[in-house]
């Protein structure tokens, strides 16, 4: 690889869901590393305006609409590093009473995106000679809890979809890493609770949170890795989180 191309400088990462939380403060973190960062997201203002600041690209993206997604990629030919982090949960029901329409934007937003912006970019990381896919499923990915199937069904489906590529693209130029982050306080439970900041509030009270900077923080960690190191999977959480089920809160 000549000096150029292994510079960080010319290096093009596409970030989704990067208007708010984990991903705008990823865009953040692999600009300061150099990186050309496409900034997408539906709130099409605040992805152009973070953008401007760290001298990135916002387009507006819909990861659940094949046609916004095409309108997206299109002209990327060569991407380093595609951050699938569009996502999120809607709703807290048991089985029993679950909201198909919140079932389907869970399973539509993080399973069928995560699949469209792969799928859209595949070439484009190949073309790169050096492509890095990282996923944000959740500890949501690794085990179920009660009232959340709706969720941790569709994080594992994402994460199975995430660690099948490790399989099929043996071989290729391309890294895989799954990041699974617990308790993050950003505004992941106001969307989950339909906009109730007491709700989202309470998740977060009396214990210490990961921040979206800390989780930003391990992924350009990981893309900071020379190519022939590929970091499988990596689970961070809170000290004060023993699990998706388990935490501790002190007062
Ligand atoms: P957040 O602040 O609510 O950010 C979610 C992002 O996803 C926003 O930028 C949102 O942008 C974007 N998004 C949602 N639907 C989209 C769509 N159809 N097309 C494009 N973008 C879409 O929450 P966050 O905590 O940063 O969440 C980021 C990821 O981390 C999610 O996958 C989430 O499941 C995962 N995660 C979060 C936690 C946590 O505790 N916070 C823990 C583990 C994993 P627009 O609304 O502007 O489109």
């Amino acid at each position: 690889m000549s000096e150029s191309t292994s510079s960080t400088e010319s290096r093009v990462a596409v970030v989704t869901g990067a208007s708010s939380g984990i991903g705008a403060a990823t865009a953040r973190a692999l600009a300061a590393q150099g990186y050309h960062v496409i900034l997408g997201a539906r709130r099409v203002g605040r992805v152009e305006a973070l953008a401007a600041e760290i001298g990135g690209t916002g387009r507006q993206l819909d990861v659940t609409d094949d046609e916004s997604v095409a309108r997206f990629v299109a002209g990327l030919d060569a991407v380093h590093v595609l951050v699938n982090n569009a996502g999120g949960a809607k709703g807290l029901d048991p089985v029993a009473d679950a909201d198909l329409d919140d079932w389907r934007w869970m399973w539509e937003t993080n399973v069928l995106g995560t699949l469209r912006m792969i799928k859209s970019l595949l070439p484009a990381l190949e073309a790169s000679g050096d492509g890095l896919i990282v996923t944000i499923t959740s500890t949501a990915a690794l085990e179920p809890y009660d009232n959340g199937a709706g969720y941790t069904s569709a994080k594992h489906a994402q994460a199975v979809l995430h660690r099948t590529l490790r399989f099929e693209l043996l071989g290729k130029p391309i890294r895989l890493t799954e990041i699974a982050p617990g308790m993050v306080e950003t505004d992941f439970s106001l969307v989950r609770f339909d906009g109730d900041q007491d709700r989202a509030d309470a998740v977060y009270a009396d214990l210490t949170p990961l921040t979206a900077e800390d989780v930003a923080e391990v992924i350009g960690f990981v893309a900071s890795r020379p190519p022939h190191v590929n970091l499988d999977q990596i689970v961070l959480k809170p000290r004060d989180q023993a699990s998706a089920r388990r935490n501790i809160r002190t007062g």
